[in-house]
């Protein structure tokens, strides 16, 4: 047995401490376990890291005072993978261990639920004392209560009393003699209380899905040397189902499985396939879960309750003990990355966490990621296609549409945004019942508020971007900030009445298309409509139902949705986030097409889907058209590897905030300095420079970027200055390693 424990604190030290171990705690004292230490003049609780039988700080060593609850206990593989988040992503170990644990579990403010129950101490005492005392008008409510708990035993209080017709008096005289024994029964905070779903059996596999399990079984029974597939599927083509059946072969083998999905395409309609398969046996764990209902999923995971969890982001941290697979839907999804310290790519870390527990991981997209693409390409994951929608239904077919042709006939109202081509198809679909989904990646009513006489541009002063017309509320409003403002009637800049609204968004469509269409059920869905009040889930459910004609919405209907009876796909705007100033512009847009068009003709009917854009000639949007992947991979490659963008090496941004401008550029400069001695011959630097937005909340921003191979020294550099450095005052440092995105 070991003596003495590395116990990293709960203060953001990036550092453990060593502490010899009680003999008396010494068999409870395991790796991931939560104890409390002294530390300076008082106690802090922390968790233990490792064993060890010798410690470099032999002769200060302080005692672990006791076991912090004695419950919480982080699996060995998961305390290493935050060893390695730490060390990869360069945040300190306390915040990766705090990203392991919700901190409903964490803080330890919330205690089990529980439930005091009486039965019968011994059942042969107790029928003797009712013989003894039968017809004893005083003994009535004790035999009355005893008669009660042979039958049924395990009854809280309310129940019994109300069975027995007696009070608690009695009862608790029971229980001061001995004759009844109460004990508290956990109870569980269950999120699924007020809804069933009838249970599905699996479908029997096509070709292609037969093809993919078997190489998922390979892998899970070890027959397969990589541990990674890439399972790389169009649309519609039963990648869903292949989660289900693997899942199954890995319970048959007795061990857990996780599946994260991007928390926008957690629906009730992608939990009810999950427990309509795998019942009670499943977690789901999203972000509107109370603090109770998540101690209680997380402790039912902990405890090998249930074997599957279904997840946003975090469900990766599932302290399960056996996992035997990770799938991970959408893979190439941005919010993956967690945007806040430590910044992790939860696709990354669940490849690491696969490694570490032998267990095998899934990634699974119609668009992969650039990454997982070439890891497939270059043979180190499994490359799994499936190109055909189930039951061989066609994949819709794309028209684009040129919107410059869009341009109005003289003497009519300019609303080129619905062009003669979109608007007939609309109408067909109304005519026959089917119903149409338009498209747009951006809210609000206008996108910008511009003076026609001096150009002025209303913009946020506390952000360097331009407000958002929101026309029911007559407000400009900052998507960045949230900031408000009353729209004006005239230019605040020059005075003058020609204020024009350029640019256009969800909201503006919804009026347009309700002008176009009379007598269509037209309907937006929008974070701003659900704040509104409309939820989400009603909404759907209306659509499904077909009492709406039109959705009109943004990235939020985009993806996953099922709806047989939608055949008609319209982008409003291909181009919006195509000029961008980022070098995965173009492979966003192209996800975002593709995964649009995805939600036509899901049913029995061939979809269509029109893209409307200005850029018809541009090679993106040529390649969105035909649906074809791989030509867009090859093509946006070639200038990614001249560039030595990612997949082609990494790349690392440092980041600056700062009030003041000048003094947040300087301290920028004086950074780079100090690194310049890590960054060897393969390493490309952009030099410290404004970010693209300049300006969030009052404050400047600043990044300096780094990127090729080769980064470990680099890193390490990095990793000393964000975390061990003292930073002037007003200037704030992050490090964003592998970063999604460089706005
Ligand atoms: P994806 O996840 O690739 O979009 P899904 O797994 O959701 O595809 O499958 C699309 C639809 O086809 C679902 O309604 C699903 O129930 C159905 N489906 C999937 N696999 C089969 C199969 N082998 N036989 C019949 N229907 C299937
Ligand atoms: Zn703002």
């Amino acid at each position: 047995m070991s003596r003495i424990a590395r116990v990293i604190v709960d203060l953001s030290l990036d550092k453990a401490f060593d502490y010899l171990i009680p003999p008396p705690l010494a068999a409870r004292i395991v790796i991931g376990v939560r104890v409390r230490v002294p530390f300076g003049n008082s106690f802090r609780l922390g968790y233990v890291l490792a064993l060890s039988d010798h410690s470099d700080f032999e002769e200060q060593l302080k005692t672990i005072e006791s076991l912090g609850d004695g419950r919480t206990q982080l699996p060995e593989a998961l305390i290493k993978l935050g060893s390695w988040m730490a060390e990869y992503y360069c945040c300190t170990q306390e915040q990766a261990i705090r990203s392991l644990l919700p901190g409903a579990v964490r803080l330890g403010r919330i205690k089990p639920k529980t439930l005091t129950v009486y039965r019968v101490a011994e059942p042969e005492k107790a029928r003797q004392y009712i013989e003894a005392n039968a017809g004893r008008e005083k003994a009535q409510g004790r035999v009355n209560l005893l008669k009660v708990l042979l039958e049924q035993p395990g009854l809280a209080a309310d129940v019994l009393l109300n069975l027995a017709e007696t009070t608690v008096s009695p009862l608790q005289g029971l229980v001061k003699n001995g004759l009844v024994a109460k004990s508290e029964q956990l109870l569980r905070r269950n999120p699924f209380s007020d809804s069933t779903v009838l249970p599905s059996a699996p479908l029997p596999a096509n070709a292609e899905q037969q093809a993919a399990l078997e190489r998922v079984r390979a892998m899970l029974e070890g027959r397969e040397k990589r541990h990674v597939m890439l399972l790389h599927g169009v649309t519609n083509s039963g990648k869903t189902e292949v989660y289900l059946q693997s899942i199954a072969m890995a319970l048959e083998l007795n061990r857990s499985a996780i599946v994260l999905v991007p928390e926008i395409s957690l629906t009730p309609q992608t939990v009810r396939r999950f427990r309509a398969r795998f019942g009670d046996k499943i977690s789901v764990l999203h972000s509107r879960l109370s603090d109770g209902e998540r101690f209680d999923e997380w402790n039912r995971i902990n405890d090998g309750i249930v074997q599957i969890v279904v997840g946003a982001r975090s469900a990766l941290f599932a302290p399960f003990r056996n996992l035997g697979l990770i799938i991970v839907d959408e893979e190439h999804e941005a919010s993956y990355k967690q945007s806040e310290a430590p910044r992790y790519h939860a696709r990354d870390v669940a490849v690491m966490r696969g490694l570490l527990e032998q267990a095998a991981v899934i990634l699974g997209s119609a668009t992969p990621s650039f990454e997982s693409y070439r890891n497939a390409l270059e043979k180190r994951y499994v490359l799994v296609e499936m190109l055909h929608r189930v039951d061989d239904k066609l994949l819709p077919s794309v028209k684009v549409v040129d919107l410059r042709l869009g341009a109005p006939e003289p003497g009519e109202k300019k609303s080129g945004l619905f062009t003669k081509i979109l608007i007939q198809a609309i109408q067909e679909r109304l005519q026959l019942g089917e119903q149409t989904i338009l498209f747009l990646n951006r809210r609000g009513f206008a996108r910008q508020m511009l003076c026609e006489s001096c150009g002025y541009v209303a913009g946020c002063p506390s952000c360097s971007v331009p407000y958002t017309y929101h026309r029911k509320e007559e407000m400009l409003s900052c998507h960045l900030c949230g900031s408000m403002i009353e729209a004006p009637e005239c230019c605040p800049s020059c005075g003058a009445a020609e204020i024009r609204y350029s640019g256009s968004g969800t909201e503006k469509i919804e009026s347009l298309a309700a002008a176009i269409f009379r007598g269509a059920k037209v309907v937006r869905m929008d974070s701003d409509s659900i704040r509104a009040g409309n939820s989400h889930e009603a909404i759907l459910d209306r659509f499904r139902k077909g009492e709406i004609d039109i959705l009109i919405g943004t990235q939020m209907i985009a993806k996953g949705l099922h709806f047989p009876n939608v055949t008609l796909v319209g982008i409003i705007n291909a181009d919006q986030g195509l000029y961008l100033p980022d070098f995965r512009a173009c492979e966003r847009t192209f996800q975002l097409l593709t995964q649009v068009a995805g939600r036509a003709g899901r049913g029995d009917v061939r979809g269509e889907v029109i893209i409307q854009t200005f850029s018809p000639a541009n090679d993106t949007i040529r390649f969105a058209v035909s649906q074809d992947f791989k030509a867009f991979y090859q093509y946006d490659m070639t200038v990614r590897e001249a560039l030595h963008y990612p997949p082609d090496g990494h790349l690392m941004v440092l980041n600056f905030r700062s009030l003041d401008a000048e003094a947040g550029m300087q301290y920028a400069a004086r950074c780079m300095e100090l690194l310049r001695p890590f960054c060897h011959d393969e390493i490309i630097v952009s030099e410290p420079a404004p970010a693209p937005i300049e300006k969030i909340k009052t404050k400047y921003r600043f990044q300096i970027i780094f990127r090729g191979r080769k980064l470990k020294q680099l890193r390490q550099a990095l990793r000393e200055l964000t975390l061990r450095r003292r930073h002037p005052d007003g200037i704030e440092l992050y490090l964003d390693i592998d970063a999604q995105s460089l706005l």
